[in-house]
């Protein structure tokens, strides 16, 4: 049963779910091909979908707007945003300038329970990978940067790590496959046992490699687009 209209005010609480349930099935369905990058969203259609109102789907689309996900534009909608590999490469270089000196500075203020925490981090990552969660994993292999920044307690800093990780998140959830992932998550663990060890020169280059690595299975050989199996009427159908 749809409903559209709920006769009392719902709950905030219900509301924050339905809006996190409907992020989550866009996610999902742009992870598995089902929305590609340019198509519209419409809001009624997902409204009716999902049972809730045009309020809460604008809500969902603006979250997702905020990871990069979809591009709202005034006027015209809300569609799957469709980033450039040229933007890819662009972002990859800035990471490349910015992460290497804030690993410098990071060396040098690192302590203990930073790193008790990036290896806590490290082994969700592993989790993810391990049970082929796509959009949990690709958000922790990212995170994993922003982890660092935070290291750094500078938050203008922390946000700028949060802005380039997030612009390649579409092109990540749809192009990494699952060995690439692992393979991130290895070169994480390997940072950080440089990190650890207090080895600059190590790290640097570590940090180099790895983001050349995740650059070149973005933009040079990616995951083809794969059909979705089909297990359930959820997964056949359409959202957009
Ligand atoms: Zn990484």
């Amino acid at each position: 049963m749809q409903l559209i209209a709920e006769p009392n005010f719902p709950g905030v609480a219900s509301e924050v779910s339905s809006t996190e349930h409907i992020v989550a099935a866009v996610t999902q369905a742009i992870v598995e091909h089902r929305l590609l990058p340019g198509a519209k969203l419409v809001e009624q259609r997902l409204g009716d979908r999902f049972g809730v109102s045009r309020t809460v789907v604008r809500q969902a689309l603006f979250r997702l707007s905020e990871l990069k996900l979809v591009r709202l534009e005034p006027a015209r909608g809300a569609f799957v945003a469709a980033p450039s590999l040229q933007e890819a490469r662009e972002v990859f270089a800035v990471r490349r300038m910015v992460e290497s000196q804030m690993l410098r500075e990071l060396m040098a203020c690192i302590k203990p329970a930073d790193i008790r925490k990036l290896k806590a981090h490290l082994k969700a990552e592993r989790d993810a990978v391990a049970r082929i969660d796509v959009p949990s994993r690709t958000k922790l292999l990212f995170d994993f940067h922003v982890r660092l920044a935070e290291v750094l307690g500078n938050q203008v800093l922390i946000d700028l790590m949060q802005e380039l990780v997030s612009r390649c998140s579409l092109i990540t959830l749809m192009y990494q496959s699952a060995d690439n992932a692992q393979k991130s998550n290895a070169e994480h663990g390997q940072l950080l046992k440089a990190i650890e060890n207090r080895d600059a020169n190590l790290a640097i280059q570590l940090l180099h490699e790895h983001l050349q690595s995740v650059e070149q299975q973005l933009t040079l050989a990616p995951r083809a687009p794969h059909l979705a199996p089909s297990s359930g009427a959820e997964r056949a159908q359409p959202l957009a």
